[in-house]
């Protein structure tokens, strides 16, 4: 007897397999399933492919976002515990690792979350050789160097989320008090993805205008509007949201889904990620930090030249200091 999939269409020609924009997160916590979960939901990529070592959690997840694909664009989602699923990734977003507990800092993670990379990034680049790699695992800064040295791939293509998802609590603080939209309210969060992040105060601005001009001592100590306190909710902002729900993820999955997105459609949007800064702003260590980059398909292009004040390039230089002098602790 002929199946019912046998006569209830003819075929005139094979399907193709989907055209190239293929994913891989690794790490399918609560940031890796936020990261999918905005990346499908926004359409960016229709091949996501997920890798961890808990196999069950693996099935799992994979189930449930497929019974989703009826409200989707028909994604392919496929799950393994072996790399090799992740073959011919255009992208490979890394998310896993130790998360910090309450109180925690972010570099408190360092060795170990390098310790699990050494298992992770040969891997995919393995199989994936012509991949961008998108670093989201904390301290991300150091997380992204790493992820370099251990890649071999050219700078361009190793990338941290960085000060990306910073930028956007800034703006969005900013909005609260000016009541206009995040997306009208230019700021920059710059330096490391953390406690010494640096706010470039001599750039924000609605529509041109500059809110230096308007109040000169903006984001200092002395400024009757305290508007530093913005900056300061900035690098709260993860400790606090810890502390509330155990773990940040909606703001980072939306972050990353819109780094995807700039990489995969090349957009060439201007974005705050984490990339080598050596000899930006007179900085002379070999280390990753956020400033305004190009992104696209070849990963980070160029990185805008901001024009920041005395005060901000010794604030990114002690930026840079501090990353390095992690660095030299770390046993690869
Ligand atoms: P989580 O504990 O919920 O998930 C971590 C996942 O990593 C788990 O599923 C675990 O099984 C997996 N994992 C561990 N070792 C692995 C290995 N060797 N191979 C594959 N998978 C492995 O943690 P989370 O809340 O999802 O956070 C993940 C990371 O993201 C943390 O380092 C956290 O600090 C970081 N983070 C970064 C940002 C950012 O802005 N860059 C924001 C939030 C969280």
């Amino acid at each position: 007897m002929t199946s019912v999939k046998d006569n209830i269409m003819s075929q005139v020609a094979e399907t193709l397999p989907s055209a190239g924009n293929k994913i891989t997160i690794v790490g399918i916590g609560q940031v890796g399933m936020a990261c999918a979960f905005s990346i499908l939901a926004q359409n960016v990529s229709n091949e996501i492919c997920l890798i961890d070592v808990c196999e069950d959690k693996l099935i799992g997840e994979m189930m449930d976002l497929q019974h989703g694909s009826n409200f989707l664009k028909n994604p392919k989602i496929t799950a393994s515990t072996d790399y090799a699923a992740s073959a011919g990734s255009r992208l490979c977003i890394v998310t896993a690792g130790v998360r910090q507990k309450e109180g925690e800092t972010r570099l408190s993670l360092v060795q170990r979350n390098t310790d699990i990379l050494k298992h992770i990034i040969p891997k995919l680049v393995a199989n994936s050789p012509d991949t961008i790699l998108l670093m989201v695992s904390n301290p991300v800064d150091v997380m992204t160097y790493v992820a370099w040295k251990l890649s071999g791939l050219p700078k361009n293509r190793v990338i941290g989320s960085g000060t990306n998802l910073d930028s956007s609590r800034f703006r969005f603080l900013m909005s609260q008090r000016l009541n206009v939209a995040p997306t009208s309210c230019h700021g920059w969060i710059i330096g490391e993805h953390g406690d010494s992040s640096v706010p470039v105060w001599s750039g924000v601005n609605i529509a041109g205008v500059r809110l230096r001009e308007l109040n000169p001592t903006i984001g200092t100590s002395d400024d009757p509007e305290k508007w530093n306190e913005l900056h300061k909710q900035v690098v709260n902002s993860a400790y606090e949201v810890i502390k509330l729900k155990g773990y940040t993820s909606w703001a980072i999955g939306l972050s990353v889904a819109s780094l995807t997105s700039a990489i995969l459609k090349n957009y060439s949007s201007v974005v705050a990620v984490s990339t080598s800064v050596m000899g930006e702003h007179g900085i002379d260590k070999d280390v990753f930090l956020s400033l305004p980059c190009v992104l696209n398909s070849n990963g980070v292009t160029s990185i805008v030249k901001q024009i920041l004040t005395p005060t901000e390039i010794e604030q990114l230089q002690n930026s840079a200091n501090v990353m390095d002098q992690v660095q030299a602790g770390l046993k690869f």
